[in-house]
């Protein structure tokens, strides 16, 4: 099947309160307008240097979500028209967003990583790690950016009942947070967690938000 047959073919099963972030890192401008003229507007990326060029090329009504971790140094590229950044997991990141959103003239919307995973090498925030953002003086004070939900990805394995438990904490941290932090705030909506292997287990368990790349494109040569 060509992409835009794979992606006619999921979005059909999709809930309906559960939005595709279509994944296409390594993907050609192409591959990419495939997709796009089969109906698909959201699409995310993880590189910077990867992202801009897309930006610049493709269709304006795209919306470009950023899913990969983000360096503070490199948020004024993406400032002027990034759709969400799924990845914000420091105060440090937050502050620089919210700056180079005021430039823009704009409000950026971000969703706070979790680390969900129970192996190392994931990024993402602990609960106390988050709180301590929530609560400081400096995050209140933040105008230009818009705290959207959160985000978290899952070990790398096949033991899928270890990958619900990791979605499972995802949507309690969302609940949490929801009700400590968030109680006024409808636009703290979104969950997103679920890739190409694990989506369907992520919207059993609450996903709101899937990101899925290879199961659209067909697998990345790097
Ligand atoms: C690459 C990537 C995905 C999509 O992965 P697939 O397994 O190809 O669906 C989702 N989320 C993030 C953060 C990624 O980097």
């Amino acid at each position: 099947m060509s992409p835009a047959e794979k992606y006619l073919d999921l979005i059909k099963n999709l809930p309906s309160n559960v939005k595709l972030i279509a994944v296409s890192k390594t993907k050609t401008e192409k591959e990419i307008l495939e997709v796009y003229h089969a109906g698909q507007r959201l699409f995310g990326e993880n590189k910077i240097q990867e992202l801009v060029p897309k930006y610049e090329k493709l269709p304006r009504d795209i919306e470009w979500h950023l899913i990969g971790h983000l360096q503070t140094n490199k948020v004024k590229y993406i400032a002027p028209f990034v759709g969400m950044i799924h990845s914000a997991d420091s105060l440090k990141l937050l502050k620089t967003i919210n700056k180079e959103a005021k430039k823009n003239n704009r409000t950026i919307k971000c969703l706070l990583q979790f680390h969900i995973a129970e192996e190392e090498t994931k990024f993402g925030l602990s609960r106390e790690e988050a709180e301590d953002i929530l609560n400081s003086e400096e995050f209140k004070k933040l105008e230009n950016i818009e705290i959207c939900g959160v985000m978290g990805m899952a070990t790398f394995t096949e033991d899928m009942e270890q990958v619900r438990r990791e979605f499972r904490l995802l949507k309690t941290v969302f609940d949490w947070l929801k009700k400590d932090y968030f109680a006024g705030s409808p636009q703290f909506n979104e969950i997103s967690m679920g890739m190409s292997d694990d989506y369907r287990v992520a919207i059993e368990e609450g996903s709101t938000m899937i990101r899925v790349g290879s199961a659209i494109f067909g697998s990345r040569n790097y």
